[in-house]
């Protein structure tokens, strides 16, 4: 199972073959080669000192296993570690919390992480496991949003509520919601508006349609190609909104995913699902095993 990751590490685990233990002497440069492979997967730099320091721990305070080299025995402890960072196992989207209320997913994130096209993405998925699921256009800022959104919906056969660009976005999620509930649908997915960067008035937007309409799931959507960036991303929405859960879009670029890790160690959410490529049909499960191989490379 280690096949895929190990490669990178090669030299780590060379350095620890032919010694019958792991100890403060021969861990280090172990310990350094994962480092630099974690950088080099763009996971945050913060992120990777907490996560070596307890690789560390955990390897030094391991027992010696029978017929099990150091070299192997630091490889599964590394990967360990990946996984109890990410979440053991993949988390499905939260139910209604509301009886008799479809659930509501809100969708938060930069402009151009992938944000429209995800909750696109995500209606088709829940169509495609039998929930009725309608889509609010509240992201009534970056021009031609509506339309892209109608567009998606009218493509997978998904009805897009819109009071067009005019509207406040709060009334909007809010007539949305009366629909859902109206129309007996089981999920009610919110796209809102994103700015280039972090900003007051974005966050203030969020916060109040948070308010008004109690979302049992707030999804920030997280851009793989960001890199480093993710951790500060993850915080400050994290902080104002408290997410529920993130997709990490356009894994299908040549990143290898270090903000998943950043992502979840964070928000200590999980990440749900990830965007594999443009297509409405590109959105995948997010399963933390396959993860924690394609980050160490
Ligand atoms: P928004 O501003 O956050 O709503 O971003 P959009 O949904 O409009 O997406 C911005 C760009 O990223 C578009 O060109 C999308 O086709 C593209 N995109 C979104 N998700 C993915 C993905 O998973 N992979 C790739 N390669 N491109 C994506």
């Amino acid at each position: 199972m280690f096949d895929a990751l190990s490669e990178k590490l090669e030299e780590a685990w060379r350095k620890l073959r032919g010694q019958d233990r792991i100890t403060e002497g021969n861990i280090d440069e172990a310990l350094r080669d994962v480092r630099r492979a974690l950088l080099e997967a763009d996971v945050n730099f913060q992120v990777v000192k907490e996560f070596i320091a307890d690789v560390r721990d955990d390897a030094l305070g391991a027992e010696v296993i029978k017929g099990v080299t150091p070299d192997q025995q630091f490889i599964k402890i590394v990967y360990d570690q990946l996984l109890k960072t990410m979440g053991e196992e993949n988390v499905p989207l939260a139910e209604s919390q509301v009886k008799g209320r479809p659930a509501v997913i809100l969708m938060a994130g930069l402009q151009g992480t992938g944000k429209t096209t995800a909750t696109a993405k995500l209606a088709l998925y829940l169509h495609k496991n039998n929930k009725k699921a309608l889509l609010a256009a509240a992201d009534v800022y970056r021009p031609a949003a509506i339309d892209q959104l109608q567009t998606l919906g009218a493509q997978i056969q998904v009805p897009v509520f819109s009071e067009g660009a005019a509207a406040d976005p709060v009334d909007i999620a809010r007539h949305a919601l009366d629909q859902a509930i109206a129309g007996r649908y089981d999920v009610l997915i919110v796209d809102t508006a994103g700015r280039l960067s972090i900003d007051e008035a974005m966050m203030a937007e969020l916060e109040r349609i948070k308010a008004a309409i109690a979302p049992d799931e707030i999804l920030l959507v997280v851009d793989a190609m960001t890199g480093q960036e993710a951790a500060n991303l993850t915080r400050a929405f994290h902080e104002r909104l408290g997410i529920t859960g993130a997709i990490l879009t356009k894994l299908d670029g040549d990143t290898r995913g270090g903000a998943a890790l950043s992502v979840r160690k964070i928000s200590g959410q999980p990440i749900k699902f990830v965007g594999v490529g443009e297509k409405v049909e590109a959105l995948q499960p997010f399963y933390p095993d396959r993860m924690a191989s394609r980050i160490l490379g």
